[in-house]
């Protein structure tokens, strides 16, 4: 199953992509995630990236449509994957379209610009890509990883400031592409829910998984 994952910054996306992973064995991939380890590893790549993302403003088209186009020919795209954070731009979906990539659904997840802006306070990240939240997904030791033991930390782009901007840039630039897919009748809505667990159980519904 080919897979899209939509909805705002902080939404607890990357989340629901880790847990419909585990269920399928398709791998998650997430420009966010590969963006900030090629920051963090110094690359060209990285280095043209960083101003926009500590601005909050989204990376230029091309750079994210090169970043899929190379990891969707990767073998173990073959059985299917799961896209968190692209597209997110109407330029980025037709190019995945052009990419002759066929998507099975999209996925909304849902949540309010308040609700987001109370959580996002709370979100620690860890190299990995592990990501937790110090009250609805707490590490088993405070600001440690579990899956690697490394030290979390909190995103520079997670400042209350820059989380605005997101919401906006989300707004202006990525929602149109709900009406893109909703045309092709692949959209596909989920409430994000209090509790993690209630949220997964009904995005795993939605997949009919
Ligand atoms: P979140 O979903 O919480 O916003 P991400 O890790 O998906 O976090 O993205 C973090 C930042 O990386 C974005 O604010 C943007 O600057 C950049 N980015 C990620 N994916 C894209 C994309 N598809 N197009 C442009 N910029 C992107
Ligand atoms: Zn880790």
């Amino acid at each position: 199953m080919n897979i899209i994952l939509l909805g705002p910054p902080g939404a607890g996306k990357g989340t629901q992509a880790e847990k419909v992973s585990e269920k399928l064995n398709i791998p998650t991939i997430s420009t966010g995630a590969i963006i900030r380890a090629a920051i963090k590893a110094g690359t060209d790549m990285g280095k043209s990236a960083q101003s926009y993302i500590e601005r909050g403003a989204l990376v230029p088209d091309e750079v994210v449509i090169g970043i899929i186009k190379d990891r969707l020919e990767e073998d173990d795209c073959k059985n299917g994957f799961i896209l968190d954070g692209f597209p997110r731009t109407i330029p980025q979906a037709e190019a995945l379209d052009r990419m002759g990539v066929n998507i099975d659904v999209v996925l909304e997840l849902f949540v309010s610009d308040d609700e987001i802006v109370s959580r996002m306070s709370g979100r620690r990240v860890c190299a990995c890509g592990a990501s937790y939240h110090v009250l609805y997904k707490a590490p088993k030791t405070a600001d440690v990883c579990d899956a690697c033991g490394a030290s979390l930390y909190t995103r520079d782009d997670d400042a209350a400031e820059t989380v605005l901007n997101r919401l906006t840039v989300y707004h202006e630039q990525t929602e149109p592409i709900k009406g893109f897919y909703e045309s092709k009748g692949l959209l596909k809505i989920v409430y994000g829910q209090e509790k993690l667990e209630d949220t997964t159980k009904l995005t795993l519904e939605v997949l009919g998984i």
